[in-house]
C-alpha cells in the first residue's frame, strides 16, 4: 500500500551520512540500480506469462483440436514471442553498455519504460489465452498482469522515464 510519510525537523549526526557520497548522488545511483533491474526483472515475468500462454493453449481443447492450433491464437503467441525476445534484446545491450561503464540514465528509463510496457501487453495478452482460467491465481498471469501495474509506477514512473528520453533527445529538461 502507498502511504504518505512526513519527516519534521529532522537532524542527523555526521556518523549517519554515507562517508563518500555528497548531495543527490548516491540516491540517484541507488535509483539507477533498481531500474537498470527491473528492465531485466519484467523480462522473466513476460516470459513466464508467454510460456503458461503456450502450455495452456496446447493443452486446451476446443472445438475438438488445441487451442494453440486457431490462426488467432498463434497470431497472440507470435506477438508474445516477438516482445519477450525484444525486450530481452534490449535488456542485454543495456548490460552490456553497463558492464562497459557507457550506461547513460536516459538508456536505463528508455529500458525500463520499452520493458515494463511490453512485459504488461505480454501479460495482459496471455490473460485473454487463458480465458476464464486467466482471471483466477491458479495461473501466474494474472498476479504478473497485477504486479508489472504496479512497476509501471515504481522506480519510476512511465512519465518520469518519457521525460528523461525526451530531454536526451531534444536538450531540453521539460521537467524543471
Ligand atoms: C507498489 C509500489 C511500491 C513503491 N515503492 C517505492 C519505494 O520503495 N521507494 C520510493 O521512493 N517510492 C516507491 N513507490 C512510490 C512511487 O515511486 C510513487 O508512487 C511515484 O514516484 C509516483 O508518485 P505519486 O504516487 O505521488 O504520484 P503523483 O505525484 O500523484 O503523480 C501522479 C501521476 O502524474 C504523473 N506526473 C507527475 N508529475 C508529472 C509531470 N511533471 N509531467 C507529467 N506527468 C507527471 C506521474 O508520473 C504519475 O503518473 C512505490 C509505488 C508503488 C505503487
Amino acid at each position: 500500500m502507498t502511504s504518505e510519510l512526513v519527516l519534521e525537523r529532522v537532524r542527523l549526526p555526521e556518523a549517519a551520512a554515507f562517508p563518500e557520497v555528497r548531495g543527490l548522488r548516491g540516491p540517484l545511483t541507488c535509483l539507477g540500480e533498481a531500474r537498470f533491474g527491473m528492465l531485466a526483472g519484467v523480462v522473466g515475468a513476460a516470459r513466464n506469462c508467454y510460456e503458461t500462454a503456450l502450455r495452456y493453449t496446447l493443452d486446451r481443447e476446443q472445438f475438438g483440436e488445441p487451442l494453440a492450433g486457431f490462426q488467432l491464437t498463434q497470431r497472440k503467441l507470435a506477438d508474445l514471442v516477438v516482445e519477450v525476445n525484444r525486450a530481452a534484446l534490449g535488456a542485454l545491450q543495456i548490460s552490456r553498455l553497463k558492464d562497459a561503464g557507457r550506461l547513460h540514465h536516459h538508456q536505463v528509463s528508455f529500458g525500463k519504460m520499452a520493458n515494463v510496457r511490453a512485459a504488461l501487453e505480454v501479460a495482459r495478452t496471455a490473460r485473454t489465452m487463458l480465458g476464464g482460467s486467466g482471471i483466477t491465481l491458479g495461473y501466474p498471469v494474472f498476479r504478473h498482469m497485477a504486479n508489472l501495474e504496479t512497476v509501471l509506477t515504481y522506480e519510476g514512473t512511465e512519465e518520469m522515464h518519457a521525460l528523461s528520453i525526451g530531454q536526451a533527445v531534444t536538450g531540453i529538461p521539460a521537467f524543471r
